[in-house]
């Protein structure tokens, strides 16, 4: 499965937050959802589709799709050194899909810094600059022996091209994500050396309870962390959401200004950034979201439900969520000539209400 490390400095809130994770009461009374290990947490990616389609075909339970988080302890500055917790830091980050940074942006004199003082914009330099470094680590061991094996012909000479572009990209400070396609480097071609700072990235703030609502706060750290998303949340608070039931949390969120619980905007700027998304499948025993990546076929699809739905895959029978409900049931939306049969070249939409077709 697709998971995203939590990373950032000690004292940020991340343990705070990954409790608030691996608690949430609204989640876990209307999705079934799991704690793998310690230190995974599985969060359901609340999908209101799946209501309105349990009620349509009168399914018993609904399955929402997940996203997995991995809580990285041990960034300190020095990391990419290898020392100690640095090689398992290091080792866990390489894991991960996705890169999500927790930031401290709330002041409370009561929680030391470790620089002593409350900075978002040197928090985000002092990680990115261990990631930045540990990629000219490996770019370092890497390069001496792309150059052998171009000479001996062994590898494709784009290959230590885009090596060297990423290196000067590095250089500079910035990290492959950001900046690596701008500068024209092509990452797949460097796949291979499996760079820590190519992976998406994705920022968490954690702010104080009135800067929930300050519009102008946000987009200024918003500003630093470009072309990356961000979220904006308090961890305390969302430690007291999870121990809340729906209700009791819909108005704590209220009080506070906002709409959509942190962890929810989080598990969905997660999927996002991942580049994935769901299609949707239904009847009488359950209503529920599958994830796949952006851009895939029909017959893919198929195959995240089964293997053997791939292979033996013969059509599928699609309509879009939003058809489906305006007509009422699967009969009136074929009536109303809304159902399409799709064959294996079929690139698959979000919210796609699927039956697939297929030969055992
Ligand atoms: P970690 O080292 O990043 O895992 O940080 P923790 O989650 O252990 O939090 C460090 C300290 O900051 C704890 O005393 C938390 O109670 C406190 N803390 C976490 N989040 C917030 C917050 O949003 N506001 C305030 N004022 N304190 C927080």
């Amino acid at each position: 499965a697709l998971t995203i490390g939590i990373v950032g400095l000690p004292n940020v809130g991340k343990s705070t937050m990954f409790n608030a994770l691996t608690k949430n009461n609204v989640l876990a009374a209307n999705y079934p959802f799991a704690t793998i290990e310690p230190n995974v947490g599985v969060v359901p990616l609340p999908d209101p589709r799946l209501k309105v389609l349990a009620g349509v075909f009168g399914s018993e339970r609904i399955l929402p799709a997940t996203v997995s988080f991995v809580d990285i302890a041990g960034i300190v500055r020095g990391a990419s050194e290898g020392e100690g917790l640095g090689n398992k830091f290091l080792a866990n980050i390489r894991e991960s899909d996705a890169i999500c940074q927790v930031i401290r942006a709330f002041n409370d004199d009561d929680v030391v810094h470790v620089d002593g003082k409350v900075s978002p914009a040197s928090d985000i330099e002092t990680i990115n600059t261990e990631l930045i470094l540990a990629d000219l680590q490996t770019l370092e061991r890497a390069i001496p022996r792309l150059e052998k094996e171009v000479k001996g012909k062994k590898t494709d000479k784009a290959i230590l091209d885009n090596a060297l572009a990423a290196q000067k990209v590095l250089e500079a400070g910035d990290t492959l994500f950001a900046r690596g396609e701008a500068a024209g480097v092509d990452l797949a071609a460097i796949k291979e050396l499996f760079l820590l700072t190519t992976k998406p990235f994705l920022y968490v703030f954690n702010v104080d309870e009135d800067q929930l609502t300050d519009t102008e706060l946000q987009s200024s750290l918003q500003e630093l962390v470009a072309p990356a998303d961000a979220i904006f949340l308090n961890a305390k608070l969302e430690m007291d959401l999870a121990e809340l039931d729906e209700e009791e949390a819909a108005e704590l969120l209220e009080s506070v200004g906002v709409t959509e619980a942190g962890l929810e905007q989080l598990a969905h700027k997660g999927f996002h950034t991942l580049g994935l998304q769901t299609y949707l499948t239904a009847g009488p025993k359950e209503s529920r979201a599958w994830t796949i990546r952006t851009g895939w076929t029909a017959p893919q699809a198929a195959g995240v439900i089964h293997t053997d739905f791939e292979r033996g895959f013969i059509k599928a029978e699609v309509v879009s969520y939003d058809d489906l409900v305006a007509t009422g049931s699967m009969q009136k939306a074929k009536e109303a000539g809304k159902v399409r049969i799709e064959g294996k070249d079929y690139v698959m939409n979000d919210g796609d209400v699927v039956e697939f077709r297929f030969n055992v």
